[in-house]
């Protein structure tokens, strides 16, 4: 059986877990199920860490000992982890005995190569990172690149690793294996600072008395960074237990901040280096989360508050948005507005709706899930899309593009929902001769919804769940995995349907009702003033017309086709008199994209044209230049 093991940082205990260490953790939890449910063998690390100078200073702060600390500060993260529905298969503790012996172990080898030497430091220190800085990384101000303040002259007596001597190993290998650091600007930073040449790096503090003692030397701590990355082997019994160790190891991805992979990517490969172990496949590094544009802090108050955002909106709809919003690799920044939109638009419109109305029509119309008897239009397109669906999403989760991986499954929750508008498939339950076909096209829906069931269930366990309820399935889906969905038609016929319930309720965005159409264009309404949230609940996006034409016995009415970059739509829009639709072809135009289709004279309309009307006079609305069809308007 294929194995898959991937980790998370281990977080320092001197502050609670926050936004950020939640969204690197969600990551790797979305990735392990991901494997899980491809049938792989998957171990999935977690864990703290508690050693070291800082939690030395808090405890002593605190009046209390450093393992008290450790002892009040460590649940606080288990059970975040609990809440946020975590499938973490450790919890590793630094002052954890397997971690103490495995690092100890570690060490005594690191020792026997001979890379270890005894040396005098000096150089510039920051207590709080517990880092030694060059002159040039402090640049003019001489203080700490991270903490913004001074740092001091240290002078002691260390024990260093001899980095310099794998300089040329990592070089090449990072050079012939690009997969190694992702994402690719990351790697080329590592890149320049391994070939701008690596210094010995000190693994000892004399100072420090709490961490786990240097074995050849027991009046030495080990320096608390070096001992936190051996975490990723003693995890899996480094030197006593042979058998889990070499099931797992390497791992399939270190995941972390993008702060950290200096420490990830040079020093950690190295020391493997030294001793002979295989390096970690892939380190990839994700970027941070801003609020607003702002750096997220607790002295600027701008904190974003998990319990909240998870009690208005649920545990999914929080997974859902981090991994959706962001491109992983880079820093996506926050916003309330964003959520709702995204969560009314993806979770509660796309999603919820599909479910709703498919699983409203199979109960009403027969009660079980319908057998595929009238083959008919578009059946093999949307047969075609699942598979590709499949194949496509598989490659973006390899590639960690969590976002694209969601829009690919998205794209496909809304092809479906065009299905049923195409198929109009409700007007099918007039004679028993159509009835056939209706449950053919409602099969087709409810064999899509499971694919999409099982492919969302790695970000979203809970919803897909409850999908799998409502269409009456009983196995779980992490029970049965990605290849139960690869052949179409997987869907017990005949099988009761649950009840319809919205597993995303809308969120009022208070839009109040506009004021019916006044004569007195000229004045702007004061009142019923809105608020940006409302505003920036519409999906504005830019539009170019593909083509247009008039709708028989529908003189104001012009059918419009608009690529909007990811897909195309039909718009119907009532602009007739005012423009030919030669006029129309190629221009580019503000789209309401998240509006309920509808249809209009027969005709379904999926978005509306934003356009100037007045009395007389009528005006599309256009753009001063030409934008990427798709662009958002704000
Ligand atoms: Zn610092």
């Amino acid at each position: 059986m294929r194995t898959f093991y991937v980790t998370t940082p281990i977080y320092y205990v001197n502050a609670e877990p926050h936004l950020g260490t939640a969204y690197s953790t969600i990551a790797a939890d979305v990735l392990a199920r991901y494997h899980r449910l491809k049938g792989e063998d998957v171990f999935f690390l977690t864990g703290v860490d508690e050693h070291g100078e800082n939690i030395q200073t808090l405890a002593a702060e605190k009046g209390i000992s450093e393992q008290e600390l450790c002892d009040q500060m460590a649940p606080m993260f288990t059970k975040l982890w609990k809440k946020l529905n975590l499938s973490n298969d450790i919890f590793l503790r630094t002052t954890s005995e397997l971690h103490k012996r495995g690092a100890t172990k570690f060490l005594n080898a690191l020792y026997k190569t001979g890379d270890i030497y005894k040396g005098k430091y000096d150089g510039y220190y920051c207590r709080r990172c517990e880092s030694f800085y060059t002159e040039r990384e402090l640049a003019e101000s001489k203080n700490c690149p991270v903490h913004k303040l001074p740092v001091e002259w240290v002078e002691e007596e260390n024990y260093f690793f001899a980095l310099s001597k794998y300089q040329d190993g990592l070089r090449a290998h990072i050079r012939a294996n690009p997969e190694f650091i992702q994402p690719e600007s990351r790697r080329n930073e590592v890149l320049n600072v391994v070939e701008s040449g690596l210094k010995d790096v000190s693994i000892s503090r004399a100072s420090v008395s709490w961490g786990i003692p240097l074995p050849f030397d027991q009046t030495h701590m080990t320096y608390v960074w070096i001992e936190a990355l051996c975490n990723y082997i003693t995890a899996l019994g480094y030197g006593e237990d042979g058998e889990k160790f070499h099931k797992y190891w390497p791992a399939n991805v270190h995941m972390m901040g993008k702060d950290i992979t200096r420490f990830h990517a040079i020093i950690w490969p190295a020391m493997l280096m030294a001793v002979n172990l295989p390096l970690p496949r892939q380190i990839f590094a994700h970027g941070f989360v801003t609020n607003q544009g702002e750096k997220i802090s607790k002295t600027k108050g701008n904190v974003i508050d998990m319990d909240t955002l998870i009690g208005e909106f649920g545990l999914d709809a929080f997974r859902y948005f981090f991994l959706r919003e962001f491109s992983f690799g880079n820093d996506g920044d926050y916003s309330q507005d964003r959520f709702v939109l995204r969560y009314n638009a993806d979770l509660a419109n796309d999603l919820g709706n599909l479910l709703n109305r498919t699983l409203g029509l199979v109960s009403k119309n027969f009660g079980v899930i319908p057998e595929p008897t009238t083959p008919g239009e578009f059946d093999d397109e949307v047969k075609g899309i699942a598979r590709e669906t499949i194949d496509q999403v598989d490659a973006l989760m390899g590639q960690l593009a969590f976002d694209m991986a969601l829009e690919k499954i998205w794209e496909f929750v809304r092809r479906i929902n065009r299905y049923v508008q195409q198929t109009q498939v409700w007007s099918l339950a007039k004679s028993e001769e159509t009835k056939g076909r209706m449950g053919t096209i409602l099969y087709n829906c409810m064999e899509s919804l499971r694919t999409i069931a099982v492919l969302i269930s790695p970000f979203v366990p809970d919803t897909a769940n409850r999908i799998r309820q409502q269409m009456g399935l009983d196995e779980c889906f992490e029970n049965q995995g990605l290849d139960t969905v690869s052949e179409w038609g997987g869907l017990p016929s005949g099988k009761t349907v649950g009840k319809p319930e919205p597993i995303f309720p809308r969120k009022d965005t208070k839009r109040k009702p506009r004021h019916a159409a006044s004569s007195q264009t000229e004045q702007i309404a004061t009142e019923n003033l809105i608020s940006i949230d409302q505003f920036q609940s519409m999906d504005l996006r830019v539009a170019e017309v593909i083509a247009a034409e008039r709708i028989p016995n529908a003189d104001r009415l012009l059918k419009l086709q608009v690529d909007l970059g990811s897909e195309k739509r039909q718009v119907v829009a009532g602009i007739a008199a005012h423009y030919s639709p030669e006029d129309l072809v190629g221009k580019q135009i503000v789209l309401v994209a998240n509006l309920k289709p509808t249809k209009i004279r027969g005709i379904e309309s999926q978005g509306m044209l934003l356009a100037a009307s007045g009395k007389k006079e009528l005006a599309v609305a256009t753009f001063e230049k030409r934008l990427p069809p798709g662009t958002q308007v704000r």
